[in-house]
């Protein structure tokens, strides 16, 4: 699907959007909003620069975690009793070698080649169950902070790479790091959901945004989840118009509203977007309740009632992409 696109882009662009997607990601858990999507997304651009490297994640994955702990060669691991040391004291290179071994075994079984991508998920938490515990008692913020560490050390090392001054199988490293730990986030916040089927979901009708099987989308084109765009400040624009027309008690205040969000839609900037959205949020909502406890007698009250749902509603979704 994005193949021959990708083929024009260089690595410093996919890893750009591949952060993009990650701190959606994190603002999606932190906030509960569509995190499926952003999983995805952040999966698709990590897959992309590990084919921009030739690096075949699959077998990265599995050379780095060969269904046990790199560090103590335990699953679950027991880098908390070993201080990340091998258990049994073994020997530096006798633990590379074991580590080499268990990853030989799987790929000369076939065992690799046959494994799909929720086993990664799975294997990944039975190794590390204390993600899922660190994660339910303090939240989402550990992981997503070494979700970021490791893209720091990937942006390093593929910068290395370029400069010839470091190799690809370091670069395959960082790369199966991060998506252990975006396989650890998903396995414990999607817990009965497939990878692979959200995956197929995703992408059933083709690229989203082009809606081809063959990516034609130009470069920068993809769509922006976090500004009000236009569009949208003109949609809040229209409704509040028609609410002026049944509230007329309020028409002066909605008129101020309304010349908030034309300047916000002339000045064009994220910031004066979201004080004139939030203004009005406010306004609404203060609406909503006084009409709710039926503090202010009106005609029409339920088609008031009705519109005031929508436009709310609409500016909810809206400020959902909001960082604050
Ligand atoms: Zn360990
Ligand atoms: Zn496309």
């Amino acid at each position: 699907m994005y193949g021959e696109s990708n083929i024009n882009k260089n690595p410093d662009y996919i890893y750009s959007f591949l952060v993009r997607k990650v701190s959606f990601l994190s603002r999606a858990i932190l906030r509960e909003g569509e995190y499926e999507k952003s999983f995805i997304q952040s999966l698709s651009w990590l897959f992309t620069l590990a084919s921009k490297f030739d690096i075949n994640l699959n077998e990265a994955f599995y050379k780095k975690f060969p269904d046990s702990c790199p560090y103590c060669l335990k699953s679950p691991c027991e880098c908390v009793q070993t201080h990340k040391q091998p258990a049994g004291n073994l020997a530096a290179y006798a633990a590379r070698h074991e580590l080499n071994e268990k990853f030989l075994s799987l790929q000369n079984n076939n065992t690799l080649s046959r494994r799909a991508i929720d086993k990664a998920v799975i294997n990944i938490n039975d190794i590390y169950p204390s993600n899922g515990a660190v994660w339910k008692i303090f939240g989402s913020f550990y992981h997503f902070s070494r979700i970021f560490e490791e893209l720091g050390e990937t942006q390093e090392a593929y910068s290395a790479v370029i400069k010839n001054s470091g190799n690809v199988s370091n670069l395959a490293e960082e790369i199966a790091d991060v998506a252990a730990w975006i396989f650890s986030a998903w396995g414990i916040k999607c817990q009965k959901r497939s990878l692979g089927d959200a995956f197929k979901d995703y992408y059933l009708d083709g690229c989203p945004v082009c809606k081809k099987n063959v990516c034609e989308c130009d470069s920068y084109s993809a769509r922006s989840e976090s500004m009000a765009t236009e569009k949208d400040l003109e949609q809040i624009k229209k409704q509040l118009n028609e609410l002026s027309l049944l509230l007329d008690d309020k028409s002066a205040e909605i008129s101020e509203l309304v010349k908030s969000i034309e300047d916000a839609m002339q000045a064009n900037t994220t910031l004066d977007a979201k004080r004139a959205v939030t203004q009005t949020d406010g306004f609404l909502k203060k609406t909503q309740s006084a009409i709710e406890s039926g503090t202010t007698t009106v005609e029409n009250t339920a088609k008031i009632a009705t519109a005031l749902t929508t436009i709310i509603a609409f500016i909810d979704k809206i400020k959902d992409g909001w960082l604050n």
